[in-house]
């Protein structure tokens, strides 16, 4: 059996991550990975859905176990995934996608080499602002802080394999295009070791 990708998808804030992920998942080919994290549920968050919400504690005790995959703390909050899903898609032969921050992206590429690094963008930075400033929930100087938080984690993109446009009403395609991205990278000579003495021996 083939084993599955493992995808990080980044993506700053107003990217749209989560509908492209979403969209992506309507396939069974594709599962996303849902986090464990000790800060509350957002409005509109269902536990076991967006994340598993837990305490503190819990998560120190996962960390200990090495039920994590990888975690992070990322504003005040702890953030992580958990590993024996993770490990249960791949052998299945499915797509799993964690929704990661650049931190965690890079963990992951220390500790799952073979995972493939996608940053989700905006069109530009100009209709990233827009795009902020349209949802109107929320202040000034929070919009101006993700702005700020933006320039930082496109420092690390030189470290991501793909960079994918989500434009104006554009989620359908950007999930195209990381479908392609995952046929393009299951046929590579890197990913494929064993073609030629397949090949020969049948
Ligand atoms: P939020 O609280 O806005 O849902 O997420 C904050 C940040 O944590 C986002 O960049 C999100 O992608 C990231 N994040 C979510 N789950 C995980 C995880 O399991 N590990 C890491 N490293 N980051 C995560």
């Amino acid at each position: 059996m083939e084993r599955g990708l493992l995808l990080i998808v980044s993506g700053p804030a107003g990217s749209g991550k989560s509908t492209v992920d979403g969209l992506l998942c309507q396939n069974p080919e594709f599962e996303r990975s849902v986090s464990y994290t000790t800060r509350a549920p957002r409005k509109g968050e269902e536990n076991g859905r967006e994340y598993n919400f837990i305490s503190e504690e819990e998560f120190l005790r996962l960390k200990d176990e090495n039920a994590l995959f990888e975690a992070n703390y990322f504003c005040g909050h702890y953030y992580g995934s958990p590993r024996r899903r993770a490990e249960e898609v791949l052998a299945s032969g499915r797509n799993f996608i964690m929704e990661i921050d650049v931190n965690g992206a890079m963990n992951m590429k220390k500790i799952y080499p073979e995972a493939v690094l996608i940053m989700l963008l905006p069109p530009s930075y100009s209709a990233q602002e827009k795009r902020l400033r349209g949802r109107g929930t929320e202040p000034e100087e929070k919009i101006l802080a993700r702005l700020a938080r933006t320039k930082e984690e496109l420092e690390f993109l030189p470290q991501y394999d793909y960079i994918v446009y989500n434009r104006e009403n554009g989620a359908a395609e950007a999930a195209e295009e990381i479908r392609a991205i995952v046929r393009a990278e299951k046929s590579s000579v890197r990913r494929n070791p064993a073609a030629k003495d397949d090949y020969l021996a049948n």
